[in-house]
């Protein structure tokens, strides 16, 4: 119902705020309380259960492993946490990097192995047919139409918002999923079905490198004698946080070499003006929630665009090649909205006053 709107939201990117070290890494347990996830066929086990398990092993690998990253948990025990909220939690926190761990499930017994997820349209059904059982969960939530900004898990036309998603992160998060198959392969589910793409819920919002990752399938007996084990859950926990270590270090080697002064480094020039992709305009506010086009705050405004960023929706007027006929209309402007002032936008995201 309000695809629309959705067509005009510059999609949450933040300013790249990365200092030298990876410090938080959120890790969310799929699924959880009244919402138990896919189930073996037996209805014995459940998803819920399996990745909790799996989620706590590997966040206390890398508390051990690497004292100076804070392990945030969306959960860490058997409670419902909305999809939007799993986000929110990894955003607050400012977190480096998102991993969502679950199970697989197939009407048919054949299908085994892993693969993990980043954001993305779907090129395939089966990619289709995943991000729909995950999204799915939406349901149970209340209001999750308003939510979710109409979105609807079983209509394939829905997915178009995620299609119009400029996503500051794919590149790290398709390397960070590299990592993890890679991994996988040791075992103990060792068949892989590769790096995908889908529109997941759970990593629309999060503003960082993130990952959705499908551990193998309740469904195959193979598989399954896997996941229901301890040792087997230990194994995978092991490889996800090996994973986790060659994300690190190769963010880390990145970092520093973009830290370091070096006297043949070129200045990046500022942003021209005849850039498509750049334009001035002018901030009127900055608010945590979403308004609607006709509310009074934006006092007659409904042309006023927003870019989430920070953790807020940050309106703004006008599109203006440079600055100079930005700030001409600001006098305008102020008469209404006192605090505003004049930004520059670059591919979608705010970077200065
Ligand atoms: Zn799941």
């Amino acid at each position: 119902m309000c695809i629309i709107a959705a067509l005009f939201l510059l999609i949450p990117v933040e300013a790249s705020s990365q200092s030298e070290g990876l410090k938080c890494l959120v890790l969310d347990a799929g699924h959880g309380g009244r919402d138990s996830g896919c189930m073996s066929k037996d209805k014995k086990y459940r998803e819920k259960d399996i990745v909790l398990s799996v989620v706590l092993k590997l966040g206390k690998i890398i508390e051990e492993e690497h004292p100076d990253v804070k392990v945030v948990y969306t959960r860490k025990k058997d409670v419902f946490i909305p999809l939007a909220e799993r986000a929110d939690i990894a955003n607050r926190n400012k977190a480096d990097l998102f991993i969502s761990v679950h199970v697989n499930a197939n009407p048919s017994t054949v299908p085994r192995g892993s693969e993990t997820f980043t954001m993305g349209t779907h090129v395939s059904d089966r990619n289709f047919e995943v991000s729909k059982r995950e999204n799915a969960v939406i349901k149970m939530e209340e209001d999750y139409s308003t939510k979710y900004e109409g979105f609807n898990p079983d209509s394939p036309e829905s997915y178009i918002i995620f299609s119009l998603l400029q996503n500051a992160y794919s590149e790290q998060s398709i390397k960070f999923a590299k990592f993890i198959q890679d991994e996988y392969a040791k075992g103990p589910v060792k068949h892989g079905r590769g790096v995908k793409q889908a529109g997941f819920l759970v990593l629309w919002r999060t503003t960082m490198p993130s990952v959705l990752t499908e551990i193998g399938f309740l469904t195959n007996q193979e598989d399954l004698k896997v996941l229901i084990t301890d040792e087997g859950q230990s194994k995978i926990a092991r490889r996800l946080a090996d994973a986790f270590t060659k994300y690190k270090e190769d963010y880390e080697s990145r970092n520093t070499l973009d830290n370091s002064p070096s006297e043949t480094e070129e200045i990046e020039p500022e942003p021209k003006a005849k850039e498509p992709d750049t334009f001035y305009a002018i901030q009127i506010m900055a608010v945590n929630k979403k308004l609607s086009s006709n509310s009074p705050d934006l006092k007659g405004r409904g042309d006023a665009l927003y870019i989430y960023q920070d953790g807020r929706y940050k309106y703004y007027l006008g599109r203006y090649n440079t600055r100079e006929e930005a700030s001409k209309e600001l006098s305008k402007v102020r008469k209404s909205f006192k605090g505003a002032f004049v930004i520059v936008v670059r591919d979608g995201v705010i970077f200065s006053k």
